[in-house]
């Protein structure tokens, strides 16, 4: 199996004045290609922190992520930004989606970043909002959608560059249950397809029943490990 994230000792330290949050207490975990992970936990306990971590938004205090053979804890932000660009596709509980453009301006964004050309850039987004069931909503804007079709154009962004690894912080927090169910499967389903690593955050058990592996974390610790035997080799 390949491994796709190694993290050794992870520690993230906010200072809010004088006080000192210790909101990551030495992770270390591996990810595999092609798996999906759940980090599942209350609210507070670090969840967002160490996806924010391991997706390079956030800089750790301490520790080290090596994603894809780099150590992207040593990266400068431009740096971070190419390698997001490059491997990295993010679902958020908001959505995240440009107000002033239409579903398939949002869904192309991505892929101007990597130079495509506008002919085979529409293409793509055409065929990734048609997979997620709004070849009808092409040129609707986010506030003439709902929330549910606003997190399917998101996942359709997140997933049209192909990424390695697709990250996911509580995709269906604003959804109610049925549309909750359909995220889930879409997101799952397409992972499953084209053998991408899913790591999705959330506090409901019943989200990481999607999951393969299911990281419980506590107080910025992990827990728990359901799925995997919690080993691994240095
Ligand atoms: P979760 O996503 O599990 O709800 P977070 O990772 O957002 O938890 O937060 C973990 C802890 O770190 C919390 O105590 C939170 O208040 C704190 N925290 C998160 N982000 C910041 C920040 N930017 N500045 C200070 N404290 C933060
Ligand atoms: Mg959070």
């Amino acid at each position: 199996m390949e491994r796709i994230i190694k993290v050794r000792g992870l520690k993230k330290v906010f200072s809010m004045g004088r006080e000192r949050i210790t909101a990551l207490d030495d992770i270390s975990f591996d990810f595999y290609k092609g798996r999906i992970y759940c980090l599942l936990g209350t609210s507070g306990s670090g969840k967002s922190t160490l996806l924010n971590m391991l997706a390079g938004l956030e800089k750790p205090t301490g520790g080290e992520i090596i994603f894809k053979g780099r150590h992207i804890e040593k990266m400068t932000e431009k740096e971070l930004a190419d390698f997001r660009r490059q491997h990295i596709g993010f679902v958020f509980q908001n959505y995240n989606l440009l107000g002033d453009y239409t579903a398939i301006e949002n869904v192309e964004m991505p892929l101007i970043f990597r130079n495509a050309r506008r002919r085979l850039r529409r293409q793509e987004a055409k065929k990734m909002l048609a997979c997620v069931g709004l070849k009808d909503r092409l040129y609707h804007k986010p506030s003439e959608m709902s929330g549910g079709q606003q997190q399917r154009v998101s996942i359709a962004r997140a997933f049209v560059t192909e990424p390695e690894v697709v990250f996911a912080d509580e995709p269906t927090g604003n959804l109610d249950t049925k549309t909750t169910t359909e995220m889930m499967e879409l997101i799952t389903g397409m992972a499953r397809e084209n053998d991408q690593t899913l790591i999705i955050v959330t506090h409901d058990l019943e989200i990481s029943d999607y999951a393969d592996v299911i990281i419980h974390i506590r107080d910025g610790k992990i827990e728990n490990v359901e799925g995997e035997t919690y080993e691994y080799e240095s």
